[in-house]
This record gives C-alpha cells, structure tokens and sequence, in this order.
C-alpha cells in the first residue's frame, strides 16, 4: 500500500433526508443530522452523502467509490406495499422517492457484500429487503408495549435493551443490557431471512438485528446521538473497522 501521509480512512456513504418543498423553501433540500457524519469522521471514516438517483448505473457508481454504508433513519416510514402489506391506522408519513433509492442502494450493497450499518428507519430497511415485514404503528398493534417515542432530549436514554450473546453486536458493546434512546412509532415485525434478532426491549419490540457473518448490523435506537456509550458511537467504529477490512 502505498504512503500517503495520512491515514487511510475508508470511505463510507451516507444516505441523506429529503426536505421540502415547504412554505419556507420552494425547492427540495437534502437534509443529514450533522451527529451522523461526525460519528462516521471520529471513527475514523470519510463520509460521502448520496444524493437520490433512480439509475442503477448511478447505484453501482456510488458504491464502487465507497467501502460501506450508512442507511439512516427519519420521520417517515417504510410504504407496505414493499412488504406485501396494505396501509393500517398509523401509519405515517411515506417518502417513495427516498425508499426507493435507499432500497436499490442498499440491495446493490449486500450484492457487493459490503458492511453495512441501519439506523432506525434505516434497520426496519434492511429488514424489508431481506423480506422480513414491519408492524405499522406499535401503539395500535402492540397495545401492551412501552413508550417507544421519548418526548425528552434524544441524546437521554428511554428503555433498556438486553443484547444476545454470540452476535456481533455483543462484540462491539459488550453483554448485558444497555440503555437506548428511543423515536420509533414502528418496529420490526417478522425478521428478514437470513437475518437474526440481537436485541430486545423489555416489551418484546426488536431493537437490534444482523446478519449471520455480522457485517450488516442494524439498530432502532439512534447511536449518533449517544456519544461513547455503549451502543453508541462504538457502532459506527465497528462499520469503519469493517469497511476497512
Ligand atoms: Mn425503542
């Protein structure tokens, strides 16, 4: 390997939010929570954010200048068609243009084979590309679940999740149970296969899955707002471990 100086810092793309139009700006923004690239930058990571494309030739571009992927969440969800769902009560607000990138992207990823990391809206998007389904709105569906969206700071912790042992998620926070942070109204319902749970709420919701080989990790709860805790930051150092890899 050649010297250049610096260290090598493996590239990882970011998927950004679509903003807009709204009263205050006519023309669609891109939008990224700054904690998401700045976990990426402390990981030791470069940080790309895509901008949408519905060419797979854009797809494979992306990923052939990037060495894993960071799919992240935001106040939207997952249409239910993708899952062989119809449309319940509580079910929110649908971003089409974004899912359907973000799931051509990431189907490209896992054909690549490249570590993968979901946040949020962005696990429940791994799963639906795995085939697994989703639970609309947990309130409505799951009546004897605790509150999963805190009204708090988001950086402050809501509810323990207990974490499996023998996944890779143990190996990057350690065992036992950790406390979260928590802005879902949906969940996962049936896990994806080839996918496995590897963390739970008290209540049963599933808040962490991965893949067998644990290169592709997936959390409910926001780690970019969390700072060195475990599950937090360690999650994206783990992501540039392996895209380095
Ligand atoms: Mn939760």
């Amino acid at each position: 390997m050649k010297s250049h100086g610096h260290a090598r810092r493996p590239s990882i793309a970011i998927t950004p939010d679509l903003a807009g139009p709204s009263p205050d700006s006519l023309h669609p923004r891109y939008e990224l929570k700054v904690a998401y690239a700045e976990a990426v930058l402390r990981a030791g990571g470069l940080p790309f954010v895509v901008p949408y494309s519905d060419d797979r030739s854009v797809w494979e571009a992306y990923l052939e200048r990037v060495s894993g992927l960071l799919v992240t969440g935001g106040a939207f969800d997952v249409p239910p068609d993708l899952y062989h769902d119809v449309p319940h009560d509580g079910l929110g607000l649908l971003k089409p243009e974004r899912t359907a990138f973000e799931l051509g992207l990431l189907r490209a990823a896992l054909a690549r084979k490249l570590p993968i990391l979901g946040v949020c809206g962005g696990m429940q998007l791994i799963n639906v590309a795995h085939g697994g389904t989703l639970i609309q709105d947990i309130a409505r569906e799951v009546p004897s679940a605790r509150p999963h969206q805190q009204n708090h700071d988001r950086a402050q912790p809501q509810h323990p999740v207990d974490v499996k042992e023998h996944s890779q998620l143990v190996e990057c926070l350690g065992r036992g149970q950790l406390m979260v942070n928590s802005t879902h109204h949906q969940a996962i319902k049936r896990v994806g296969e080839g996918l496995m749970t590897t963390a739970t709420a008290p209540d049963g919701i599933i808040e962490a899955i991965e893949s067998k080989d644990g290169s592709i990790i997936g959390v409910q709860w926001h780690p970019e707002l969390m700072g060195r805790v475990p599950g937090g930051q360690d999650l994206f150092d783990a992501l540039v471990r392996e895209s380095a890899a």
